[in-house]
């Protein structure tokens, strides 16, 4: 039995589905997802290199460290993470296996990824997701994101599914998963009605906020 890792790339490079938050860097011109495990602490971009999460001086992956990219060959399994209270907020992940590799019987670790598909699950309220929202929590220049209809925003920092996919770049596709309200399946219409929707629940909200403005003002409103 040969330990080498495979040095030839494969015709087709192998296809594999993982879950990860979506983050957005500080500033808000930047995109990419950080792991719900192994190598949560560094959020990685669409196309990203592995590095030793331990900071040990070796290449990721390799067969005496768990380091590397960890995805599962099959779509449902990925999905089924999905289920856990911790993991709500998570999307799932499509991804492109590039370099090296380890094999293992549900899934591969490897050195070199690229993000090909996001899904994203419905807002807590079951409606189909309209953006990614700050979640609440973060990394040290990225706040993590998670589903939200236009209703739900309420205000928060947010970008619309194309958006958090433009920023990302690489040609990273978004797309909103199956809510409980109805299937969001396909692209383009649902996904620019969705847009609409966000543009104007924020809309909405800054009306209000002037109106609160308003009345707290002088008598008047001021336009005397
Ligand atoms: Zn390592
Ligand atoms: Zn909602």
């Amino acid at each position: 039995m040969r330990l080498r890792l495979p040095e030839e790339p494969p015709t087709e490079p192998p296809t594999g589905y993982k879950i990860a938050h979506p983050m957005l860097s500080h500033d808000g011109t930047g995109a990419g997802f950080t792991g719900v495990s192994l190598g949560g602490a560094l959020p990685y971009g669409v196309l990203a290199d592995a590095s030793c999460v331990y900071g040990l001086r070796h290449r990721a992956p390799s067969r005496r460290c768990d380091c590397g990219f960890h995805c599962v060959h099959d779509r449902t399994t990925a999905e089924a993470l999905l289920c856990t209270a911790e993991h709500r907020a998570a999307v799932l992940l499509e991804v492109t296996v590039l370099g090296r590799y380890i094999r293992f019987e549900r899934g591969f670790r490897y050195a070199r990824q690229r993000v090909r598909t996001a899904t994203v699950g419905p807002c807590s309220c079951g409606t189909v997701a309209a953006a990614l929202a700050d979640a609440g929590w973060g990394r040290p220049g990225w706040r993590a994101l998670a589903s939200s209809c236009a209703g739900c925003l309420r205000g928060r920092t947010s970008v619309s599914l194309a958006g958090f996919a433009r920023l990302a770049g690489e040609g990273l596709r978004v797309v909103a998963g199956k809510g409980g309200l109805g299937p969001a399946e396909g692209l383009g219409v649902p996904e620019l009605t969705a847009e609409a929707a966000l543009l104007q629940a924020r809309l909405d909200w800054f009306q209000a906020q002037l109106a609160r403005l308003g009345e707290r003002g002088p008598d008047g409103g001021g336009t005397g």
